[in-house]
C-alpha cells in the first residue's frame, strides 16, 4: 500500500532526523557475562541477568528436562489448557518465597503490569503513580482507563496530596509504583507509600522486577527487606528474567485479588501461556537465589566497589544501592559516543536516551551482576574514564546526578 510506505518512511525520516534510531546488536551467547557482539568479545554490563542465572548449568539442565517431558510450547491460554503441573509448581514456589497467600504467573512481565492494573480499576478510579515508573506500569494505566495522577518521582508526600484531593476520593484509588526504578536504580519510599495508602483507603500496588533476588530476606526483594505483607503491598508484581535467570512474570497477593485477575486480566486469558520449560527454569532459579547468599552478598560488594571507583574516576554516579548503576551524561549523541567508545575496549555497555529517560539526562545504564569479578568491574572503571575523555567529554560535563 502506497500511503503505508509513505507513513512509514516519514516516521523513519523523522526519527532519524532526531538521531533516534535504535539499532539491534547481534550479540552471542558466550558463557555468563562473556558475550560476543558483532563478531567480537565483550564483557557484558547492560544485561537484568543480575546473578548470572541465565546461564547456570541447572537452569539449563531445568529447562531442557522439562522440555522433554512438557514439549517446547504451552500451545494455549492458561484458562484453556496451558496450565502445565510446572507452572501450578512454580505459583506455589512464588506464593511460599514472597510470603504470599497466591501467586499468578504471566508470560512477560509486561503483560503482568498492563493487566493487572487493567484488571483491578477502570475509568471510575483513580491512579496515583510515581514520574518515572516502567512503561508497562504507564501503559496499564493508560489501558485502565482511570483518571492518572503523576506525582514527582520518589515524592510521598506529593502522593498523599494527590489522594487527599476532592476530585479523587470517588471511585478505587490505586497507588503503583516501581520498587527500584529500571533507569535510576533508585528505591521508591515502600514504607511510607503503605502507610499513605493505608490511611486513604488506597491500593499499593508494588513492582519489584529489579529488587528481587537482589534484596531482602531470601532474596525475596524490596517489599520483604521493608517487611511489608500482602496487608500493606496487597499487590506485587515482579519479573522471572532477571535475577531469576528465567523469563516471565508474576503478581502475588491475597487468594481473592489473584482470582480476580486470573477471571479478568485480558493479557492473560487471551495470551499463550508461559512455555512449562521456562517455568521449571524458574523454579529452579528461585530455589538457588534462596540457597545461595553469597550471590547477592557478592553483587553487592561488587556495587559498593564500582560506586567506589566511579567517583575517584571523577565519573558522575547515581544515587543508587542497586545493580543498576547509571552513569548520567547528558547529552544524548555524547552518551552514544561513550557507549561505541567502551564497546571498542571490550566492554558492553548500553546508552539510554530520550524517550526512554528524559532530555538532558541520557546514559550509560551500567548493571552489575554476581557473575563478574573485582577485576573485570576495576577494568570498566577504568575504560569508561578513559572512553570519556576519549570522546571530548570534559571532567565536569555530566550534569547533576538524577535522583
Ligand atoms: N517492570 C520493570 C520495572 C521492568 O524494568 C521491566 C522490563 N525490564 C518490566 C516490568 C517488563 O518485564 P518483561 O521484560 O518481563 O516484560
Amino acid at each position: 500500500m502506497e500511503s503505508l510506505r509513505i507513513f512509514c518512511r516519514q516516521r523513519l525520516a523523522a526519527i532519524d532526523a532526531d538521531d533516534r534510531r535504535r539499532r539491534r546488536r547481534v550479540v552471542d551467547g558466550g558463557h555468563g557475562v562473556h558475550v560476543t557482539v558483532d563478531g567480537r568479545h565483550a564483557l557484558n554490563f547492560c544485561s537484568n541477568d543480575y546473578l548470572g542465572l541465565a546461564t547456570d548449568p541447572r537452569l539449563i539442565d531445568a529447562m531442557a528436562t522439562a522440555a522433554s517431558r512438557t514439549g517446547a510450547g504451552a500451545g494455549a491460554s492458561q484458562l484453556v489448557t496451558g496450565h502445565n503441573a510446572e507452572h501450578a509448581a512454580l505459583e506455589a514456589d512464588l506464593a511460599d518465597w514472597l510470603g504470599r497467600e497466591r501467586a499468578l504467573v504471566f508470560s512477560t512481565g509486561y503483560a503482568a503490569n498492563v493487566g493487572t492494573t487493567a484488571a483491578l480499576v477502570s475509568k471510575r478510579d483513580h491512579i496515583v503513580a510515581d514520574a518515572l515508573n516502567h512503561a508497562s506500569l504507564i501503559d496499564g494505566a493508560r489501558l485502565s482507563g482511570a483518571a492518572k495522577h503523576i506525582y514527582a518521582h520518589g515524592d510521598a508526600m506529593a502522593a498523599d496530596r494527590a489522594l487527599s484531593n476532592e476530585a479523587v476520593r470517588s471511585g478505587h484509588r490505586l497507588v503503583v509504583t516501581d520498587a527500584v526504578f529500571s533507569m535510576d536504580g533508585d528505591t521508591a519510599p515502600l514504607a511510607r507509600l503503605a502507610d499513605i495508602a493505608a490511611a486513604r483507603d488506597a491500593w499499593l500496588m508494588v513492582d519489584d522486577a529489579h529488587g528481587l533476588g537482589v534484596f531482602g530476606p531470601d532474596g525475596a526483594g524490596r517489599v520483604a527487606e521493608a517487611g511489608l505483607g500482602s496487608d500493606r503491598v496487597p499487590i506485587l508484581t515482579g519479573t522471572l528474567g532477571k535475577s531469576v535467570g528465567a523469563a516471565g512474570a508474576f503478581v502475588a497477593g491475597d487468594a481473592d485479588v489473584i482470582e480476580t485477575i486470573l477471571q479478568t486480566a485480558r493479557s492473560l486469558i487471551f495470551s499463550t501461556a508461559m512455555p512449562a520449560p521456562v517455568a521449571a527454569a524458574a523454579r529452579r532459579g528461585i530455589a538457588i537465589i534462596r540457597d545461595e547468599p553469597a550471590r547477592r552478598a557478592h553483587l553487592r560488594a561488587l556495587v559498593a566497589r564500582f560506586k567506589a571507583q566511579a567517583e575517584t574516576a571523577g565519573l558522575a554516579v547515581a544515587e543508587s544501592d542497586s545493580p543498576i548503576q547509571p552513569v548520567i551524561v547528558g547529552d544524548e549523541a555524547a552518551a552514544l559516543r561513550l557507549s561505541n567508545a567502551l564497546l571498542e575496549r571490550g566492554y558492553l555497555v548500553g546508552a539510554i536516551r530520550p524517550p526512554t529517560v528524559a532530555p538532558g539526562t541520557s546514559r550509560l545504564r551500567v548493571t552489575l551482576s554476581a557473575a563478574h569479578t573485582d577485576d573485570e568491574v576495576d577494568g570498566l572503571v577504568a575504560a569508561l574514564a578513559e572512553s570519556w575523555s576519549a570522546v571530548g567529554l570534559s571532567a565536569h560535563a555530566a550534569p547533576a546526578c538524577v535522583s
